[in-house]
C-alpha cells in the first residue's frame, strides 16, 4: 500500500506537530507520522506542563520566538475553546547580585518590549512569605508568562491539524538510506509513504535514526521531575500566590500546583545518558534526596511534603543548547528538526513557522541552527 503527500513530518512531538500544522496552513497536503501517538509518555513533549518565559539572557532570537509563540499558542487555544492550556502564572527569575545571565535578560526584555518587574529582596520577602530566598538578592518577574499544559497542548495542535484534513498515521518509520532526493519512506509495518518533502522531527530519537550524522551531536539525558503534595487548605503554593520560578544559580526550577497535581520541582542539571525507548522511568534516591534538601530549604512549609507523582523525561541536548533546524546533507528534500534541549517546548509555533518558511520559501538557515554548528563537545550556553 502506498500513500502520497506534499509533505511528510515524522514525529508528533511539539516540533513535528507545529511544523505539520504550519505546512498545512500554507496549503500543502501533509501527513504526520508518529510511532507511539502524539505527546506520549516517552516523548520529550509528553509532560504535564512546560514553562513559557521570555527571558533568555542575551539570546534575543529566543526571546522573540517566545513572544511569537505565546501569541501562537493563545490564538490556537482561543480558537478551539481551550484557553486553560496556557496558565498565566507569571515567571519569577531568582538572581544573585550582579548575576550576568539575569542582567543580560533584563537588557533583552527592555529591547524587545517584554513587560517585566525588577523586584528587590525586600519586595520578594513581602510578596512571597512562603519562599525562603536564602542568597537570592533580587528577581525579575514576567507577569504575562507562565505554563503550557504540554501533553494536552500538543494533542490539541494535532487534533486541529486532523480537523483541517491532515493525515495522522500511527506508524514507525525505518531510517532512510542512500542519497539524492528521497521519494518515499518505509514503515516498520511494510507501508510506503511518498512525498516531495520530509521533515524528521524525532527529538531524542534522531541519533537512532541517523547514527552516522547525529550520534554524538544530540545527547539525550535523563531528567527527573517531582510533584509534591501541598498541605491541606494551603493556597500558598498555587497560582496566583505562587508563580512559576527559575533559579538557574541553584540549578532548580518549579511550577505551582496546577490543576491540583502537586507542586512541581526539578533539577535543570543534565542527567545520565538515556535510551528513550528502553529506559525504566523511575526516579533515583540520590536525586530525590537532593531535591528534598532544596525543597526544605527554599520552601520550608513543604519540608515534609510527600512525593505524589514523579516523571522521568529526557532533554535532547545539542552541544550548546541551540536547536537543530537544517537540511539533511545527503538528501536535498529532507529536513531535520530537533535539539530542543531543556527549553524547546515553548517555541513550537515560531519554530514551525520558521521551518515552513525555509522549506517553502528558501533562505539561509540561521547559523546557530545549522548542523555544522553542532559539535560533539558539550558546552551548554543556551538555557
Ligand atoms: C523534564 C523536562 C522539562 C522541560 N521543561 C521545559 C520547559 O519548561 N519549557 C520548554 O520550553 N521546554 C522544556 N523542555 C524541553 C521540551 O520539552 C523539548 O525540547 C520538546 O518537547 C522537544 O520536542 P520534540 O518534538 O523535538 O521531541 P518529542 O516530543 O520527543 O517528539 C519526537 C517524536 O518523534 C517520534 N518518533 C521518533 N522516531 C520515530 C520514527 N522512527 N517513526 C515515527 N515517529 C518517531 C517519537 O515517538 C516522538 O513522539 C523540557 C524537557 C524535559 C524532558
Amino acid at each position: 500500500m502506498k500513500k502520497s503527500f506534499d509533505a511528510v513530518v515524522i514525529g508528533a512531538g511539539v516540533f513535528g506537530a507545529w511544523t505539520a500544522h504550519r505546512l498545512q496552513q500554507r496549503g500543502l497536503r501533509v501527513a504526520l507520522v508518529e510511532a507511539y501517538g502524539p505527546a506520549h509518555s516517552r516523548a520529550s513533549s509528553g509532560g504535564e506542563s512546560r514553562i513559557i518565559r521570555m527571558g533568555y539572557g542575551g539570546d534575543e532570537i529566543y526571546t522573540r520566538w517566545s513572544q511569537r509563540s505565546l501569541e501562537g499558542w493563545q490564538e490556537l487555544f482561543a480558537r478551539v475553546g481551550r484557553p486553560e492550556l496556557f496558565q498565566r502564572t507569571g515567571v519569577l527569575w531568582m538572581a544573585r547580585a550582579n548575576d550576568p545571565y539575569t542582567l543580560a535578560t533584563l537588557a533583552t526584555l527592555r529591547a524587545t518590549g517584554v513587560r517585566f518587574e525588577e523586584l528587590p529582596r525586600t519586595e520578594l520577602d513581602a510578596r512571597y512569605p512562603q519562599i525562603n530566598f536564602g542568597d537570592v538578592q533580587w528577581a525579575l518577574y514576567e507577569p504575562d508568562s507562565g505554563a503550557l499544559l504540554a501533553r494536552r497542548a500538543v494533542q490539541t495542535v494535532v487534533e486541529d491539524f486532523v480537523r483541517q484534513g491532515g493525515a495522522l498515521l500511527h506508524e514507525a518509520i525505518v531510517p532512510p538510506t542512500g542519497d539524492g532526493a528521497l521519494s518515499e519512506v518505509l514503515t516498520h509495518s511494510g507501508a510506503r509513504i511518498a512525498a516531495d518533502k520530509f521533515v524528521f522531527a524525532c527529538g531524542p530519537w534522531l541519533p537512532k535514526l541517523f547514527p552516522d550524522l547525529l550520534a554524538g551531536r544530540i545527547h539525550p539525558t535523563r531528567q527527573e521531575v517531582f510533584f509534591f503534595g501541598i498541605p491541606p487548605g494551603n493556597a500558598g503554593f498555587a497560582s496566583p500566590q505562587m508563580p512559576t520560578w527559575i533559579d538557574f544559580g541553584a540549578e532548580f526550577y518549579g511550577l505551582p500546583d496546577l490543576e491540583q497535581r502537586g507542586f512541581k520541582l526539578a533539577l535543570d542539571r543534565h542527567g545520565a545518558a538515556i535510551d528513550p525507548d528502553e529506559a525504566e522511568r523511575t526516579v533515583t534516591p540520590a536525586i530525590l534526596a537532593e531535591v528534598r534538601a532544596f525543597l526544605a530549604r527554599r520552601f520550608p512549609a513543604l519540608a515534609n511534603a510527600p512525593v505524589i507523582e514523579t516523571r522521568v523525561c529526557q532533554y535532547e541536548n545539542t552541544s550548546n543548547g541551540d536547536f537543530l533546524l537544517d537540511r539533511h546533507p545527503a538528501f536535498g528534500n529532507v529536513w531535520l528538526a530537533g535539539g530542543g534541549s531543556g527549553h524547546g517546548f515553548k517555541h513550537g509555533p515560531a519554530l514551525g513557522e520558521y521551518l515552513t518558511a525555509r522549506i517553502l520559501d528558501g533562505g539561509e538557515v540561521e547559523t546557530r541552527f545549522t548542523l555544522a554548528t553542532k559539535e560533539s563537545a558539550r558546552k551548554r550556553a543556551v538555557f
